[in-house]
């Protein structure tokens, strides 16, 4: 049962969050909490840490003077549509007021504050979404998402392919909320709209698919909804990969880096530009990739060598890709923890000292020390090293 009130909340009952409804005259009923803090919150799922909105009748600019007069630190994050962030102490939250839609173009919304809960309400994406906390923890929820919420439902406010066609993002938001709220089942009005939607998504910013799509490779379950988007031309899975994704995910693993790696090493480029990734999550997938290649050809000190922390997800990732029995995992996790992984204790100045000359033929001294170090177990001193090479 969902309760009617959120007592239980540790951020609500925090000062700082209080002090902030006490200037914005949440007692008033003018400033809730929404979104995904409430929404966590009734089911106990929200986790530390979690941004915190708020909406708001009061004016962006009233809600900045307030804050201030309350010597509470104002951001306006995006004023334009009324989003102003506040920060006191170690808490930050998001205020934006009120609005509702007057004109949109399936990408850019022309808004107008307003004090109408019901109208905010109406423009949020699901009815989960859509779920108010009051000052004193009572649950304002005019859409019926709580009920929603406990049956796993991600239903669409109003008609789907409507509310798609004034901002096709909709479409990753539900699969991700499908996938993290509603058990990776569909409801079947929704689902119907994003299939028809989905070739007609190119001019959707590439920054706000991957912001969504990263968040959703972050989840605990994931691989039958990538499935499904497969399906529907909305991200591409290599062949293979769908099964990898299902027993990785098996095995406990959550990791979006470990994901993208899982998708496809070949496509992280496309990926890349398609997510607008950056070049270090890039650049960490394809460690992980790496090291999971070599944790599969049995080089687990190379693996650890070369990659040090990222051998362990590559692990997770190499066991996924290649079905590992439980007792092969663990026993690689064994070798790759028991590891003493430590830099190659020779550099170019040992070998000059011995009367080398840097160039090629110091290169292939280095690598021979290198592999020498390695299949060592980490084991040789640098006299030991040293005699490989000038004995
Ligand atoms: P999470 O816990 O994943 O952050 P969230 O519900 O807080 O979930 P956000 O993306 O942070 O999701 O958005 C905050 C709120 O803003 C949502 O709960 C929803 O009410 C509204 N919202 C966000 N994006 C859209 C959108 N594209 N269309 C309509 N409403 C949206
Ligand atoms: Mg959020």
């Amino acid at each position: 049962m969902i309760p009617e009130r959120l007592t239980a909340a540790e951020w609500l009952a925090r000062p700082e969050v209080q002090t902030i409804f006490a200037v914005l005259e949440g007692d008033a009923g003018r400033t809730r909490a929404v979104g995904g803090i409430v929404r966590d919150s009734l089911i106990g799922a929200s986790r530390d840490g979690a941004d915190i909105d708020m909406a708001t009748e009061l004016l962006p600019v009233a809600v900045m003077q307030k804050a201030k007069a309350a010597g509470i630190a104002t951001y306006p994050t995006g004023i334009e549509h009324g989003t102003v962030t506040l920060r006191l102490g170690a808490t930050s939250v998001e205020v934006t007021t009120l609005r509702q839609d007057v004109r949109t173009d399936g990408r850019h919304a022309e808004v107008v504050f307003g004090s109408d809960w019901a109208a905010d309400a109406a423009r949020r994406d699901f009815t989960i979404n859509a779920l108010y906390c009051h000052a004193d923890g009572r649950l304002y929820d005019p859409l019926g998402g709580a009920g929603d919420l406990i049956n796993g439902r991600v239903r669409f406010i109003g008609e789907a392919a409507r509310r798609i066609a004034e901002d096709g993002l909709r479409v990753f938001r539900f699969f991700r909320f499908s996938a993290s709220h509603g058990g990776e089942q569909f409801d079947a009005e929704g689902l119907a709209a994003c299939q028809d939607a989905a070739d007609d998504l190119d001019h959707i910013s590439r920054e706000r698919i991957g912001s969504e799509m990263m968040r959703m490779l972050g989840l605990p379950r994931i691989a039958r909804t990538l499935g499904v988007m497969d399906q529907f031309g909305l991200v591409r899975i290599a062949p293979g990969a769908g099964e990898a994704l299902l027993r990785y995910e098996a095995l406990g693993g959550a990791s979006p880096m470990a994901r993208l790696a899982l998708l496809g090493r070949e496509s992280l480029e496309t990926r890349q530009a398609d997510w607008r990734l950056s070049n270090g999550a890039v650049s960490h997938a394809q460690n992980i990739a790496d090291a999971a290649a070599m944790l599969r050809a049995g080089d687990v000190g190379w693996a650890a060598y070369r990659f040090g922390e990222d051998a362990v997800e590559g692990l997770a990732v190499a066991a996924a890709e290649e079905g590992w029995s439980r007792d092969r995992l663990a026993e690689t996790a064994r070798d790759l923890g028991r590891l003493p992984v430590a830099p190659l204790p020779v550099n170019g100045s040992d070998l000059v000292a011995r009367g080398m000359k840097a160039g090629p033929e110091m290169g292939a001294a280095l690598a021979i020390l290198e592999r020498a170090w390695v299949e060592s177990g980490f084991l040789l001193d640098k006299d030991a090293l040293l005699d490989r090479i000038f004995h």
